[in-house]
């Protein structure tokens, strides 16, 4: 007998059977018959056919309309009820029909069944994965105007607080002016002591209003040709004291590329690396070492800086690079810049990434993990444009002549004359 007249056989059965198995209530049972009913149709269009395509409709029809209860708990409903049917659909034929008849109508439905299935699941994971696109854009979204929240607020307040600040800064001045001639000892202590809390302040304010320009993308660079074994000098010489005082050795190598004389802001980059050798001190504990070593690339220039100190964990490894992502507990912040784990507000860091990135370059991590008995260290890697030709014609210009009448420095290579531009 042929498979249509067979699923005519079972039509009324099969219809009866799923909608008491599957539909709740006389009302939904109702509206529900409709659908089997014409599913069964398209069941037979495919069986007579050959071509299982003639469940397409309904199947997009159903698959169609998840509610958002279906894609948050991640239920597969339509596939769940396919294979509900295709369960009952051998179970009424097995009931209705002879053996080999019910093997026959079975060995045809199937393949039609299990097609039906594919394209349900693929529907039903599509559905499921543009709402989770939409639920990420959403969030993404929503990090952002936190983000630009955050950023205003970090810009309001800097400016908000310079003002009494520097109203401070003038009346301790004056206050300085008034006592000195008559030098009490105790006096000058206490206003050294406010002096000190105002450097602080202003530094952190000025690190607030850094990060506000980063985030706007306002950075402009001061470009100008320099050598980086002369930052590090400088460094090297500010950092004397409180490398003493805390007991550090630090060792800056004489690394391939720290002669070159590269076009950079060298204020900005001063400032980058102190924050990253600042905090090489910071989470290094007495008697530990630092070492500056680096080397060139093609295009650019390496620098790292290695501490023997607490390290970082995989997992935060990126986080310190955002703004606000110190790490230690704040009970841990402290007035002390140098102080061991001394933390501070967490936008050193971020400052840095802004002013390296502003040239082109880019700064990373490495550390085994945090261990503050082990103490594993943490290596900052620093990649900077090896610029030997100025972008601005108007330096250009002023370097091109100084480049002929400037004497040789000393034990230094020549400025450039070649492009070697990365
Ligand atoms: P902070 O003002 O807290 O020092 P930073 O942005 O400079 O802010 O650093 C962010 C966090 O990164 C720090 O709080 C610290 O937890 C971690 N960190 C930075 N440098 C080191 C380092 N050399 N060793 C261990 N941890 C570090």
């Amino acid at each position: 007998m042929k498979a249509n007249e067979l699923l005519n056989q079972i039509r009324a059965p099969w219809l009866q059977r799923v909608s008491v198995s599957i539909a709740r209530g006389a009302g939904s049972r109702e509206g529900f018959s409709q659908q089997l009913d014409r599913l069964f149709s398209c069941l037979q269009q495919a069986v007579t056919s050959g071509n299982p395509a003639w469940l397409d409709s309904v199947i997009h029809e159903w698959t169609g309309s998840p509610t958002l209860t279906d894609l948050q708990q991640r239920h597969n409903n339509v596939s769940d009820l396919l294979n509900k049917i295709i369960s009952i659909t051998n179970d009424v034929a097995i009931e209705n029909l002879p053996e080999q008849d019910a093997l026959d109508l079975l060995t045809t439905v199937m393949p039609i069944y299990t097609y039906a299935l594919e394209k349900t699941a693929r529907l039903e994971m599509e559905a499921r994965v543009t709402y989770i696109s939409n639920e990420l854009a959403e969030m993404q979204q929503k990090l952002e105007r936190l983000d630009r929240s955050k950023s205003s607020f970090i810009s309001v307040a800097a400016h908000e607080l310079k003002t009494p600040l520097t109203l401070i800064e003038g009346y301790t001045a004056m206050m300085r002016d008034l006592v000195s001639p008559n030098s009490n000892g105790q006096i000058d202590t206490l206003l050294n002591g406010v002096n000190i809390g105002i450097q602080r302040l202003r530094q952190i304010i000025d690190d607030m209003i850094d990060v506000s320009v980063i985030d706007n993308n306002l950075l402009s660079l001061n470009v100008q040709p320099l050598w980086l074994s002369h930052l590090f000098d400088l460094l090297k010489h500010d950092l004397e004291d409180v490398i003493r005082e805390r007991h550090l050795n630090l060792e800056i190598k004489p690394f391939p590329g720290s002669d070159l004389w590269i076009y950079a802001d060298a204020e900005r980059l001063y400032q980058g690396l102190h924050n990253v050798l600042t905090n090489a001190i910071k989470y290094t504990p007495d008697h530990g070492r630092i070492t500056v070593d680096g080397r060139t690339l093609p295009g650019f220039i390496e620098i790292t800086i290695a501490d023997t100190g607490i390290g970082i964990s995989p997992e935060h490894q990126s986080q310190i690079f955002e703004k606000f992502g110190q790490l230690g507990h704040s009970n841990l912040h402290s007035s002390g810049k140098t102080k061991f784990k001394g933390g501070g507000p967490g936008l050193g860091l971020p400052i840095t990434r802004g002013i390296i990135e502003a040239h082109g370059g880019t700064i990373w991590v490495e550390s085994p993990g945090y261990d503050e008995e082990k103490c594993p260290g943490s290596t900052f890697h620093i990649l900077i444009p090896s610029r030997t030709e100025p972008t601005d014609p108007k330096i250009a210009k002023l370097f091109g002549k100084l480049e002929k009448v400037q004497p040789e420095p000393d034990g230094k290579e020549n400025p450039p004359t070649d492009s070697a531009a990365a």
